[in-house]
């Protein structure tokens, strides 16, 4: 089965893919973050000393919570600071049935309460609804992470209804509740379509505080900034929208941008990279360092292979066969078909300087603030 063709969308950019554009390459991405002086910065900018600072020689997981499946890099959208690099352009990357029915065989053997299915619009992927529903019958908690504008497209018109009936928890990002901040980063009339989604979302039930219909929404600043006070946001947002645009959610979770894909384009064409860094390195948060998301969380991406978290799978930087056997080196790559979760309990999270992403402020995970 083939992705379903991708009607026109608000589109802030292009992918980088699309553009031959050197930092479509993970390479290149680790290049550019290493290349910047950081010296002057808190731990030299180094995150394996701001570690050891506090007295961790290295970032070890917990027991398994969270299954983060992204499934493709396909999206009716393209964000000026996605990390993904998706688009509708990125038709080639989508999970297949044999990797998806791959990670349902690996989940049966974790303690996994929670499948967490991202992209990419996940929704565009044709073995998404079949994902869900056996992630269902298993008893686990299934979190779409849904960009809004998806679901006005005509082949997804019952979405709504359709993940409300399972109780699927619904997470979606708006940058904004204003529109011409929306809009900045995500393209013209993206905001009057997220809007609309979530009018369809409020009209099966969701946002309304029943703990089987949960509304989610993301925000991530819009320009070099720190997230938001995610508790004053919520506030601010559950008034604004409600009073301007009669549409009510659950709960706002802040997250940063982290410095990849094409945020990592943006900064550097804005020049806000090397500040952009030395904030993030500067706002480090010891307080943040339980709740990583890479301690409980693993994540898959569409070809299978397994990742400590998203943004490491995005810079290519995955979880090595034997991990417990010094250097990574040569040793290939883990593929979840097979992966055993033993294969995973003693290795190290590996980590770069984009992790001060995950730490600074009050810290970012998918999950919202840390601290
Ligand atoms: S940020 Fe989300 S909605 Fe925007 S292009 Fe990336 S995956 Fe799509
Ligand atoms: S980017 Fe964040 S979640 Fe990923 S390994 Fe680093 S600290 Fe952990």
């Amino acid at each position: 089965m083939s992705p379903p063709a991708v009607p026109r969308a608000p589109k802030a950019t292009t992918s980088l893919l699309q553009r031959r554009s050197p930092l479509a390459q993970p390479l290149q991405q680790r290049a550019t973050l290493a290349a910047l002086d950081l010296s002057q910065t808190r731990h030299q900018g180094d995150f394996d000393q701001a570690l050891a600072a506090q007295g961790c020689q290295s970032l070890r997981p917990d027991a398994l919570e969270i299954l983060q499946l992204n499934i493709g890099k396909l999206c009716n959208m393209a964000c000026r600071h996605c990390h993904v690099d998706a688009g509708p352009d990125r038709t080639q990357e989508n999970m297949d049935r044999d990797t998806i029915d791959a990670c349902l065989a690996f989940l049966d053997q974790t303690t996994a309460h929670t499948v967490d299915i991202t992209g990419g619009a996940p929704e565009l992927n044709p073995h998404f609804r079949y994902l869900v529903d056996q992630c269902v019958a298993r008893g686990k908690q299934v979190i779409d992470r849904c960009n809004l504008t998806v679901l006005l497209l005509a082949p997804l018109a019952d979405l709504p209804q359709w993940l409300a009936d399972r109780g699927v928890t619904v997470v979606c990002s708006l940058p904004h509740y204003r529109q011409r901040n929306t809009d900045r980063q995500r393209g013209d009339g993206t905001f009057e379509q997220s809007i609309a989604a979530l009018r369809r979302l409020n009209a099966v039930g969701y946002g309304q505080g029943d703990p089987q219909r949960q509304l989610t929404l993301v925000t991530n600043p819009v320009g070099a900034l720190l997230a938001s006070n995610q508790a004053k946001a919520e506030q601010e947002w559950k008034a604004g929208l409600l009073q301007h645009q009669g549409v009510s959610f659950d709960r706002l979770i802040a997250l940063n941008n982290m410095p990849i894909a094409r945020f990592l384009e943006w900064l550097e064409a804005s020049g806000n990279l090397q500040a952009y860094m030395e904030l993030l390195v500067n706002a480090f948060n010891p307080a943040t360092l339980s709740g990583l998301m890479c301690r409980q969380t693993l994540s898959i991406g569409w070809d299978g292979f397994v990742y400590d978290c998203d943004f490491n799978q995005m810079l290519d930087l995955p979880i090595r066969q034997n991990p417990r056997a010094g250097e990574p080196g040569d040793r290939p790559r883990l593929q979840i078909r097979h992966c055993t979760p033993s294969d995973l309990a003693q290795r190290q999270i590996i980590t770069g300087s984009h992790c001060f992403g995950c730490t600074a402020g009050a810290g970012s995970s998918c999950g919202g603030a840390l601290s």
